[in-house]
């Protein structure tokens, strides 16, 4: 028998997540009647949502028993939930998807088919259009992808998602990523293996509204370029130098006017040189502590990444205590 468990993380999904629940199920029984190995687990994250998601949640769980769940102390993020789904995996593979039905879930069989002879370690989405957004986040996202694949070392995909078919391998070389500060698609991407990517349009939500905001997208974006280069910290250092040689340049001059100028006045240019050389240095100076600093900044703190308050078994223990008092 093959596991596969299939994690979501949810924030706020009280619309969508029984229309998700309804068709991961028919996914869910088509892929059992093909591959009489499958069996399948549920692994929802509610990250700290503010409505009835964790309700909905904990009566799945206690009507199913492949449902499970982790509840987050608060919202930790979908980064958060996504490591968190992958620790409590029990599967010899595992899906990664989203509650919204922005990742289609009959794209699961596919997917399947790519990794269970070990040709792929992994098999995932990548969106070739971006319709149904607006003009502005595309060419931003655009620029992001750009920007990105020009000043670090990992290959971020455009159009690549956390929409994911992985083999057991594969998860445990992520999860052995304990970085705080996590960037999936260049998580994704750093650990290698074979991955097959399926290229599909994009497919607006059903109900309840993305939780990206434009700041938080920027922000995320951010997090990518600090995560998985050190390019900008190296901005301090390159200006110093620039500034060094144009004061080496001065300093020239200085001399040359010196020697061929009779009776020069040397105050202003020895000024601009001595200040040109100072702050050169200085600059520079301070890029290269930059350097050290970027690689012990983030990771010194070891904090943990996301905090449990209520899973399904917690949930189930309290509900037949409960039982017990009131018989
Ligand atoms: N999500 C989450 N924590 C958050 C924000 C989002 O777990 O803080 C989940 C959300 O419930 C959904 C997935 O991450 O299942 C993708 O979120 P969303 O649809 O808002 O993002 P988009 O599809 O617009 O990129
Ligand atoms: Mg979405």
């Amino acid at each position: 028998m093959k596991l596969v468990s299939i994690i979501v993380p949810c924030y706020n999904e009280e619309d969508v997540l029984p229309m998700f629940y309804e068709e991961i199920q028919k996914v869910m029984q088509q892929m059992r009647d093909e591959h009489s190995e499958l069996m399948f687990e549920l692994v929802f994250i509610d990250d700290g949502s503010k409505d009835k998601t964790l309700e909905i949640l904990r009566s799945m769980a206690l009507q199913d028993g492949r449902v499970r769940y982790i509840s987050f102390s608060r919202n930790f993020g979908k980064e958060a939930g996504m490591y968190a789904g992958l620790e409590n995996s029990r599967g010899d593979y595992v899906v990664v998807m989203d509650a919204d039905l922005q990742h289609p879930p009959a794209f699961l069989p596919k997917m399947y088919n790519y990794v269970k002879d070990g040709e792929f370690d992994c098999a995932t989405t990548r969106r070739v259009s971006r319709e149904g957004e607006s003009k502005v986040r595309s060419a931003f996202a655009r620029l992001f992808y750009k920007i990105m694949n020009k000043i670090s070392q990992t290959e971020i995909v455009d159009g690549a998602q956390d929409f994911r078919f992985m083999t057991r391998q594969m998860v445990n070389a992520i999860l052995d990523m304990h970085e705080y500060n996590r960037f999936s698609k260049g998580i994704f991407s750093w650990v290698g293996f074979r991955t097959k990517y399926i290229e599909y349009e994009n497919v607006e939500r059903p109900a309840g509204t993305s939780s990206w905001s434009f700041w938080g997208l920027f922000k995320y974006s951010l997090e990518g370029i600090f995560a998985f280069s050190t390019a900008p910290l190296a901005i301090s250092a390159i200006l110093g130098a620039l500034i060094l040689m144009i004061a080496i340049v001065f300093l020239i001059v200085l001399i040359v006017k010196a020697i061929v100028v009779p009776e020069p006045d040397l105050r202003f240019l020895a000024a601009l040189c001595i200040f040109s050389l100072l702050s050169g240095l200085n600059l520079f100076c301070v890029g290269i502590l930059g350097q050290y600093l970027s690689r012990t900044y983030l990771e010194s703190k070891h904090r943990p990444i996301y905090l449990m308050r209520e899973n399904e078994e917690i949930y189930r223990e309290r509900m037949e205590e409960k039982g017990t008092e009131t018989e």
